[in-house]
Order: C-alpha cells, then sequence, then structure tokens
C-alpha cells in the first residue's frame, strides 16, 4: 500500500491479451492501495528514435553529434525535451516498473526500447563508474510482463529457440541492472493466440494472483548465472 508503480505498455489494442493484462495490473495494484501510472506509448504517439530533437537549446558539440553525449550534457542543464523530462519524473517516483509487451524478434517492440535508449539517459540513470550495483536508479524494482507467439516448450534449454532466460539478458540485465534497478522474476504468458479460451483465462487468474503477492516477492540473482548456466 502506497507504493508507487510506473507501467510501461506496448500495445497498439486494447483488446488485446496484453491490454487484458494491463488492465489486471492497473485493478489490482489500485485496488491494494498503491498508486498506478501507465505509460501507454503507442496512444502517446511515443517518439522512439534517438535524435537531435531530444535536446533543447544549443549543443554541447555542434560539430559532430554524439548522442549520448548531447544528452548527458542536456540532463545536467535540464535541457531535455519535455517528453523524456516527463518520463524521467515518472521513473524516479516509481517504486516498481513494470514492462508490459508482446515479444517482438526475441525483443520488446522498438517503440519501447525506443522508450529505454531516450528517457535512461547518462547522468539520470547511470553515471562513470555508476553502475549496475552502483546504478542511479537504486530501490527500484522492474518486472517484464510478456507475450509470445512461440509455445513454452519452444523456449527451454536445448529447444530451437533457447532458453527464454537468453532473451531476458538484455533488458533485465543489459537494461535494468545495469541502471541499478532491482529485477523481479520475469511473467511470461506463452502463446496466448494459440491456446483455448480457457487457458487464456487461466494465464489472466495467474497474473492477478501473482500481483497479489507481488511485493512479499525478492528479487532475481540477476547475474550472468541466472541467464546461462
Ligand atoms: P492477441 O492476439 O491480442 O490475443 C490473443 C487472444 O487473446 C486473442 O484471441 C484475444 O481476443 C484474446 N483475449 C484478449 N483479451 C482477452 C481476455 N480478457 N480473456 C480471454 N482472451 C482474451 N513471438 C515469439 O515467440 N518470438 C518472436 O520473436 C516474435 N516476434 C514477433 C515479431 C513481430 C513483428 C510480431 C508482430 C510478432 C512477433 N511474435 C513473436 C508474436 C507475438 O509475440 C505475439 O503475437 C504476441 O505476443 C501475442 O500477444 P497479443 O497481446 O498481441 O495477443
Ligand atoms: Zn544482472
Amino acid at each position: 500500500p502506497g507504493k508507487k508503480v510506473l507501467i510501461v505498455y506496448a500495445h497498439q489494442e486494447p483488446k488485446s491479451f496484453n491490454g487484458a493484462l494491463l488492465k489486471i495490473a492497473v485493478e489490482e495494484l489500485t485496488k491494494q492501495g498503491c498508486s498506478v501510472t501507465v505509460s501507454d506509448l503507442y496512444a502517446m504517439q511515443f517518439e522512439p528514435r534517438a535524435t537531435r530533437n531530444d535536446i533543447v537549446g544549443h549543443l554541447h558539440n555542434s560539430e559532430a553529434f554524439n548522442y549520448g553525449v548531447e544528452t548527458w550534457e542536456a540532463y545536467k542543464r535540464g535541457g531535455l525535451s519535455k517528453d523524456l523530462v516527463e518520463e524521467q519524473k515518472k521513473v524516479q517516483e516509481a517504486d516498481l516498473l513494470i514492462f508490459q509487451f508482446p515479444l517482438f524478434w526475441f525483443n520488446m517492440p522498438a517503440i519501447l526500447k525506443g522508450w529505454m535508449d531516450r528517457v535512461l539517459v547518462q547522468g539520470f540513470a547511470y553515471d562513470l563508474s555508476k553502475a549496475y550495483d552502483g546504478g542511479l536508479l537504486q530501490d527500484k524494482l522492474s518486472l517484464f510482463s510478456f507475450t509470445t507467439g512461440g509455445g513454452q516448450e519452444m523456449y527451454s534449454k536445448g529447444s530451437i529457440s533457447g532458453d527464454i532466460r537468453y532473451i531476458l539478458w538484455p533488458m533485465q540485465h543489459g537494461i535494468m541492472h545495469f541502471c541499478g534497478v532491482k529485477v523481479l522474476e520475469p511473467h511470461i504468458c506463452y502463446a496466448p493466440e494459440n491456446v483455448s479460451e480457457e487457458k487464456r483465462k487461466e494465464m489472466l487468474a495467474a497474473w492477478t494472483q501473482r500481483l497479489k503477492n507481488l511485493w512479499k516477492e525478492e528479487p532475481i540473482d540477476c547475474s550472468p548465472d541466472w541467464y546461462f548456466k
């Protein structure tokens, strides 16, 4: 109760299975007394491209554009574009970040990747020698909740697509852990398009159930072993 949750949501269709998972999270967490904010990226027409437009006013080096350096400098002088400042404020206030999306090419949809690229700016999310356990977004939790097209059997160790954890390495370790954010177990709904209505209802009920006990969960041990051992 009283916890702040930011859900970053990347699906175009409210009637989708991802839309149903989002609705459940908003309802259940609100019921618990959490304050829930949703960044509905497609509805916001969130800009995924990392460009010069993200810097307001003068460039640090106008001769040769370097996105990482320019956003870092702009962050320090309060010169990032308004949409980024707003997202950073939501992140700053949140105790828990939930990412809700369908798996696209073993990864998050481009619009969500663009959110990571643009919002988690140096100086805000990490800094020189302030990464991983020293990252700047300490005392926050993250949870990747996503759906797949492929069934669970395709994503086990030794199967054709490999362990689903290989896919989670860049997202959970490369992004969240790098920024100092702790990682809860991912929540994966396999192949909602290809299972029975009954199974879909079961998967939705399991998400509700998990959310009920979420604040008692311990973060995973986010080290290479978790992913590759
Ligand atoms: P939907 O099609 O929206 O939902 C599935 C079903 O659930 C629908 O019948 C819907 O009506 C129903 N439903 C919605 N709400 C409810 C409810 N409340 N109760 C019961 N039923 C409900 N998959 C992979 O595994 N690996 C990949 O690398 C991959 N790459 C992709 C790349 C691209 C570009 C695209 C477009 C897809 C890719 N996919 C991949 C598949 C993708 O991950 C799935 O299509 C997606 O995860 C399905 O989720 P959805 O929310 O869109 O499903
Ligand atoms: Zn890690």
